[in-house]
C-alpha cells in the first residue's frame, strides 16, 4: 500500500526559536537532515522515514555527509530540499531588480500600486563616495514631494485614490524602498548569494552578506561556494573590452534610437514559423504514434478546417483557471520590447520567460501615464527627467549606481523569449481588466503579434475577463 508521510514544512523562525528556548537539551534545528536523508535514497534501500531518523540522530555527521554528496560528488539538487524564507525590508527598487532576476525563487513584494508611498529611500554609498549625497537626497525628496502633489491633483480631477497612486508613482526613482517576502531553496540561495556578492552595486553585495549571515548557521553544509570567481566578477568587463576592440574594426550600429512611439514599442523578432502545425502535431502524436515529422505532415494535410477542429477539441472544456497543454511550449517567440521601469517591475516576475535587458536609457524617452497627460501634468515628469539626467551625467552615465535616479517612467529595452504556453498565462493575468494599464497594453500588443504568427493556437489569448468570449 502506498504511504505518504509529511516529512517537513516551513515554520516561522521566531516560533522555532521560542520552541528551542523552552525545550530541554541541545536542539540543532536544520533542514540539512532532510537533504541528507533524501541524498541517501539513491544508495540506501531503507525506508526514507528511517533515513530521516538516522540523519536527525547525528547532525554533525549528517553535515559531513551532505558536504561529501552535494559538493564532493556534485549531487547539487539535494540542496533543493532545504527551503528558506526571508523578510527583506528597506531594499531599493533597483536592488529588487537584481534580486528578482533570480528565477528559481518565490517573491511577494510591496505594491507601489496599492500602497501610498512615504519618502523612504536609500542614499547609496557610491553616491556618498562621489560627493553627491546631498544632491541625490534633494532630488529624491523632490520626486516624493511631486508624487504627493501629482497624486492629489489626479484625485481632485476625479480619479480614485488607488488609480491616482498607481500613476503618480511614475514620478518616483528606483532608490525608493520596497519590501518583500522571499522563499527559495538552499541551492538557489547559494547561487543568489554568489551573484549578488559579485554585483557592481554595494547595496546588492550587502544583501548577499546579510542573506549569508542569516542562513549559514542553519545550513552550513549546503551553503559553501559563494565567493565570486573571476568568471562572475570580471566577465562583464572582459566582454566590454573585447567589444570595444571589435568595434574599432567594425563600427557598431548607431546607438541613438529612432523616435520611439509612446508608450512602448513591441517588435516580434523571431518565432517558430510552423508553430500552429508543430503544436497540433505534438498534441496528435500522442494518439497517432510514429515519428513527429510524419504526424506533422499529416497535420499539414488536413487543412485549416481540420486543424481548427482539433484546436477546438483541445480547448472546448477549458476553464479560466486551466493552463493550455504543455505541447504549446513548442511554439516559441522572441520579442524586443521597450518598456518602462514600472512595466518591467511586473514583467520580470514571469519566471518562465527568458528575459535579458539593457540598462535604463533616457534616450528612449519616458512612459507618461495618460492620466498625467490628461491632467496637463506631464511637465512634472519632464522636470524630474531633466534633474535625473543632470545627476546621472555628474555620476557618470555608465556608473552602476547611476540607475538609482531613474524613475518608474524611464525605459529600457528588454529581449524576451517565451513559448505560447507562458504567453497564455501572461495574457490571462496581464490583459485582464484588473491588470495595470502599462503592462496590460504591452502584453496586449505581444498577444496581437502572437495571433498573427500562430493564427490557430494563439486564438484564445486574452485576459481572464475576456475568457467567456
Ligand atoms: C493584478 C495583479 C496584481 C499583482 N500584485 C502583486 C503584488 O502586489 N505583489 C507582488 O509581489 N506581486 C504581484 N503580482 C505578481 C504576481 O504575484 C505574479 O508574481 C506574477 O503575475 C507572475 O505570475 P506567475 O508567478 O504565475 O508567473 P510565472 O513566474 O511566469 O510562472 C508561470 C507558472 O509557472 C508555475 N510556477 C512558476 N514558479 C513556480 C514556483 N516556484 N512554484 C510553483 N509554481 C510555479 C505557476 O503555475 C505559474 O503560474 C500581481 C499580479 C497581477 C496580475
Amino acid at each position: 500500500m502506498s504511504k505518504v508521510i509529511l516529512a517537513g514544512y516551513n515554520v516561522d523562525a521566531e516560533v522555532l526559536a521560542d520552541i528551542v528556548k523552552s525545550a530541554e537539551g541541545d536542539w540543532d534545528l536544520t533542514p540539512e537532515t532532510l537533504s541528507a536523508a533524501y541524498a541517501r535514497i539513491s544508495r540506501d534501500a531503507r525506508p526514507v522515514d528511517e533515513l530521516r531518523q538516522i540523519a536527525r540522530a547525528d547532525v554533525a555527521k549528517t553535515r559531513r555527509q551532505n558536504e561529501r554528496i552535494v559538493f564532493g560528488l556534485g549531487h547539487h539538487s539535494v540542496a533543493e530540499h532545504a527551503v528558506f524564507n526571508f523578510d527583506l525590508i528597506n531594499i531599493s527598487r533597483l536592488a529588487i531588480e537584481y534580486l528578482e532576476s533570480h528565477r528559481l525563487a518565490s517573491y511577494t513584494e510591496k505594491s507601489q500600486r496599492y500602497i501610498r508611498l512615504d519618502s523612504d529611500f536609500l542614499i547609496p554609498e557610491e553616491w556618498q563616495q562621489a560627493g553627491l549625497k546631498d544632491e541625490l537626497k534633494d532630488f529624491i525628496l523632490y520626486c516624493f514631494e511631486r508624487y504627493e502633489v501629482v497624486l492629489e491633483k489626479l484625485k481632485s480631477n476625479g480619479i480614485d485614490e488607488k488609480l491616482a497612486g498607481e500613476d503618480a508613482r511614475y514620478m518616483l526613482p528606483l532608490a525608493a524602498f520596497g519590501q518583500l517576502g522571499m522563499t527559495l531553496n538552499a541551492r538557489s540561495l547559494e547561487y543568489m548569494i554568489l551573484r549578488l556578492a559579485a554585483s557592481p552595486l554595494k547595496e546588492s553585495r550587502e544583501i548577499a552578506s546579510k542573506l549569508l549571515d542569516a542562513a549559514r548557521p542553519i545550513a552550513p553544509s549546503l551553503l559553501r561556494y559563494m565567493d565570486p570567481t573571476p568568471y562572475h566578477t570580471e566577465r562583464f568587463e572582459d566582454t566590454h573590452n573585447t567589444l570595444n576592440q571589435l568595434m574599432s574594426h567594425h563600427p557598431a550600429p548607431d546607438p541613438v534610437p529612432a523616435p520611439v512611439p509612446a508608450p512602448y514599442e513591441v517588435a516580434l523578432l523571431d518565432f517558430t514559423t510552423d508553430g500552429d502545425s508543430r503544436i497540433l502535431a505534438a498534441l496528435a502524436q500522442h494518439f497517432i504514434g510514429g515519428s513527429f515529422s510524419k504526424v506533422q505532415d499529416w497535420i499539414d494535410a488536413i487543412g485549416n478546417e481540420g486543424r481548427l477542429q482539433l484546436f477546438n477539441a483541445i480547448t472546448r472544456k477549458m476553464s479560466i483557471h486551466d493552463a493550455v497543454p504543455r505541447e504549446f511550449e513548442h511554439g516559441i517567440m522572441t520579442f524586443e520590447v521597450i518598456m518602462s521601469a514600472a512595466a518591467f517591475a511586473q514583467f520580470k516576475r514571469h519566471r518562465m520567460t527568458s528575459i535579458t535587458w539593457n540598462p535604463y536609457d533616457p534616450d528612449l524617452g519616458l512612459t507618461v501615464p495618460k492620466a498625467i497627460t490628461d491632467a496637463g501634468l506631464q511637465d512634472e515628469l519632464l522636470l524630474i527627467n531633466n534633474k535625473a539626467t543632470k545627476l546621472a551625467n555628474k555620476m557618470g552615465m555608465k556608473h552602476p549606481a547611476t540607475p538609482y535616479v531613474w524613475t518608474n517612467a524611464h525605459r529600457r529595452r528588454v529581449l524576451i523569449t517565451l513559448n505560447l504556453r507562458e504567453m497564455y498565462h501572461m495574457s490571462r493575468l496581464r490583459e485582464d481588466e484588473s491588470a495595470q494599464w502599462d503592462i496590460r497594453q504591452l502584453v496586449g500588443q505581444m498577444s496581437e503579434l502572437a495571433r498573427q504568427v500562430f493564427p490557430i493556437c494563439a486564438g484564445f489569448l486574452g485576459g481572464k475577463d475576456q475568457f467567456p468570449k
